[in-house]
């Protein structure tokens, strides 16, 4: 095997390699679930790392949920354990960036869903209101709130013209902030459609303010920090299990965590050697430690 990493897991280095961690962060969908269908064997895996031990967490780019809508899907998708606390969102970290890092004095413009409205509402960041459309409002005439300070993109299946416009205006000022939720580029949706994700509009802003966005969510280290912050993780100590390269694998690099590739999700084996294997440096930090088929394969080094 040329190159290093990819080292596919079996046996006896599962149970080495749980040994040695003591935090193991999933990645959800492709990795714990896909859509409304949990990954065979994922909610047992979750509790016996429990059982022995383990602290788990969540990291989700997915910002369309509150951290309160997502324990509700683990405990109907069957993860009977799992706490509030443990579910890191794009949408709660984005809310804290702006509360807790930013600092905002000021509203923030949101190109968002109700899970982004929702976190920021919790974390007393104040929201510009998008009015409805008056007939007749066009770019020539449409309010703009003197008090937005700050634009965030998460994923917005309500994005518009309009609403491209009037953060395009908002980001004319260089003191105005310029945040993303997340950058994923689409996700797989059933019967093999996709939906476009939040990077997809954030590129369309990114283009027409010729500014770029701080992404918050993964591969940004900032949710590392934000799960860090409460529970002080050794990084050398913790696992990160993904299934999407250029996201959860090269988070896991940008914090120097150990990093895992699971095979029921978006990336591929082949993808992930083609990483490896070729010439250009900085696709190394996507090149996962370890592959394995699915976090199922947990089960046997766990149930011993
Ligand atoms: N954002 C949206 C809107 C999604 O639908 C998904 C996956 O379904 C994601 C992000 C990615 O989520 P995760 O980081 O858990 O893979
Ligand atoms: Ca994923």
């Amino acid at each position: 095997a040329r190159g290093t990493g990819c080292v596919t897991l079996r046996g006896a280095q599962i149970r080495d390699l749980l040994d040695a961690k003591h935090n193991v962060l999933f990645d959800c969908d492709g990795v714990i679930w896909n859509g409304e269908t949990a990954v065979t064997g994922a909610p047992e895996v979750v509790s016996l790392l429990k059982q022995r031990g383990k602290r788990v967490f969540f990291v989700t780019n997915n910002c369309t949920r509150p951290r309160e809508n997502y324990v509700q899907k683990f405990s109907r998708l069957g993860f009977t354990d799992v706490a509030e606390e443990e579910i890191f969102s794009s949408a709660y970290c984005s809310a804290a960036y702006l509360r807790d890092v930013a600092r905002l004095q000021g509203k923030v413009y949101v190109i968002g869903c109700g899970g982004v409205m929702k976190e920021l509402r919790d974390a007393g960041v104040p929201v510009a209101e998008e009015e409805d459309a008056e007939p007749g409002a066009s770019i020539y005439n449409c309010p703009l709130d003197p008090d937005v300070k700050a634009v965030l993109v998460g994923y917005d299946e309500n994005f518009t013209f309009m609403k491209l416009a009037k953060a395009c205006c908002y980001l004319r000022s260089p003191e105005c902030l310029f945040l993303a939720t997340d950058p994923d580029p689409w996700h797989p949706l059933r019967g093999g459609r996709v939906t476009p994700g939040s990077g997809s509009l954030t590129a369309a802003l990114e283009t027409a303010s010729s500014r770029k966005a701080t992404v918050i969510g993964k591969p940004s280290r900032f949710m590392f920090e934000c799960i860090s912050s409460q529970f002080g993780l050794d990084p050398a100590r913790s696992l990160m299990i993904g299934d999407r390269l250029e996201t959860d694998v090269l988070f896991g690099s940008n914090c120097g965590l150990t990093t895992v590739l699971t095979l029921t999700g978006v990336s591929t084996l082949e993808e992930a050697l083609a990483y490896r294997d070729g010439q250009e440096p900085q696709q190394k930090d996507c090149v996962p430690d370890y592959v394995m088929e699915s976090v199922a394969d947990f089960l046997q080094a766990l149930e011993e």
